[in-house]
Formats: C-alpha cells, structure tokens, sequence
C-alpha cells in the first residue's frame, strides 16, 4: 500500500510562507511514492486546495471539526461546510485539541459521528501522556479512546478512517517512540481494528518524526505512514520525508 504522509501545520503559515512552500515543492516534481496530505489553519484550505491541485499530488485537510451540525455556534466549522469546500480529510482528537480545547472522548465521539455523516475521511488521534505510559496503561488508554469514538456511532464507513497513533510525550518535544515500541503498538492497534470494527484500518505514527528518523518507520509494513507537526512545514523537510518511503 501507499504509504500516507500527513502534515499538520496547526496555527502557523501565513499566506506567504504558504506561497514559498508551494514554490518549493514544485521545484522538484514529487514522485507519486506516497500520498501526501496537509492540514493548514481552515482559512488557508481554499487557496490551499488551489495551489494543491496546481501541484497535482496534495490532498488538504483540516485539523478539526464541529461536533454539531449546523446551527448557532460561533466560530465552529461544521463538517458539511467542510465538505462543500471539497476537503479530503478531517482530524480529530489531536492531542492539542484534547488537553489545550478540553475535548473529551464524547466530545470526539461526536465530531467522528459529524465527519461520518458528512462522508469526510478521518484521521482520528490517540496517544498516552508520559505518566500514563509511565504505569504502563498505553494500551487500556488507546483503548478507550478507540472505543469511546468509534464503537457508538451510527453512521459507520469505516473505509473512510485512519488512525494516527501519536504519543502525547513525543508531540514537539524532539524524543520519539522507539521504532520497536511503535511496531508493538501499531499491532496492538490494528488486532483491535480487526476486532472491534472488522476492517483493516490503515495506522500513521506521529511525534517528532523528521527526515532523519522517518525511514526507519517508513520500512515496517505495520506502519501506514507519518503524522508529521514541526518538520512539515519547511517544504525541504516535508519533501524528504515524502521521498523516504520505500519504492
Ligand atoms: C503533530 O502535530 O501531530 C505532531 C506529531 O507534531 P511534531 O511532529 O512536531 O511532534
């Protein structure tokens, strides 16, 4: 399978810097090796959707949803308003969105029964904080998270999902899971995928992953692909990640 290589630019960009990233992925014409997805700030998806069909080979996302649908909530972006501007995909649990937002797992649960009913594609986020792995929960927590937004919807297409297992400790702070700690989790994963959901669910990693380490987690076949913050927005850097997955 393709591997999946996923930006996630949270609040940076401004307009210009989105031009010079452009400009720098064009410069090199990007192999159809993996597919290569962005997630800017929702007011840069137009213009981002614009310059990614230019380029051909980006599909843009956003980094949240409404867990509502439309109606009386100042300031959410709803999921039908997400698919009327055609976006590819949707994020949902991102660690940041659930300890700086407070967004609990119902909440999540709700955005996911948002995102299936609007047919976006999700990239639904799980991870463990340091001390929860400390006492060795990772598993119960990814678990739960898994369980709580995914077992009680009633729309379901789950060809439409992928999991990004993220740990919290990891995110920005330039340590990463090991490469063997993540095989073990990413198995773990898909087991309960299997289980609970009767698919196979394609599994990124994510957490300080950069040109250098991305590789190495690009060769398992237990890992789909790469849920990358900081290294994807400079273009050279996202570019090389992109061109690290095997042939
Ligand atoms: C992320 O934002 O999901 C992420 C993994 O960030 P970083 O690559 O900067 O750790």
């Amino acid at each position: 399978m393709q591997k999946i290589i996923v930006g996630n630019w949270k609040m940076n960009q401004k307009l210009s810097d989105i031009g010079a990233f452009f400009t720098e992925m064009s410069k090199i014409k990007m192999e159809l090796r993996v597919k290569a997805m962005i997630a800017p700030q929702s007011i840069h998806i137009p213009i981002l959707k614009e310059m990614a069909f230019t380029l051909g080979n980006i599909y843009v996302g956003a980094q949240n949803v409404a867990a509502t649908s439309n109606g009386a909530f100042t300031g959410e972006i709803s999921a039908e308003s997400l698919r009327d501007l055609e976006v590819d995909f949707v994020i949902i649990g991102h660690s940041e969105r659930r300890q700086l937002f407070f967004e609990s797992n119902e909440v999540i649960q709700k955005k996911v029964a948002q995102a299936m009913t609007h047919s976006l594609p999700i990239i639904l986020c799980i991870g463990e904080s340091l001390s929860e792995k400390e006492k060795q929960k990772t598993l119960d927590v990814l678990f739960e998270q898994l369980s709580s937004a995914l077992l009680n919807s009633s729309a379901v297409d789950w060809s439409q999902l992928t999991i990004a297992y993220e740990p919290i400790w990891a995110i920005g702070t330039g340590k990463t899971a090991s490469f063997q700690e993540v095989i073990e989790v990413h198995e773990k994963i898909k087991e309960w995928c299997r289980q609970h959901l009767k698919v196979e669910v394609p599994i990124l990693y994510g957490g300080s992953v950069k040109p250098e380490n991305a590789p190495q987690f690009l060769s398992s076949e237990l890992i789909d692909g790469l849920l990358v913050g900081g290294a994807s927005l400079r273009a050279q850097d996202f570019k090389a990640i992109c061109m690290s997955a095997p042939r």
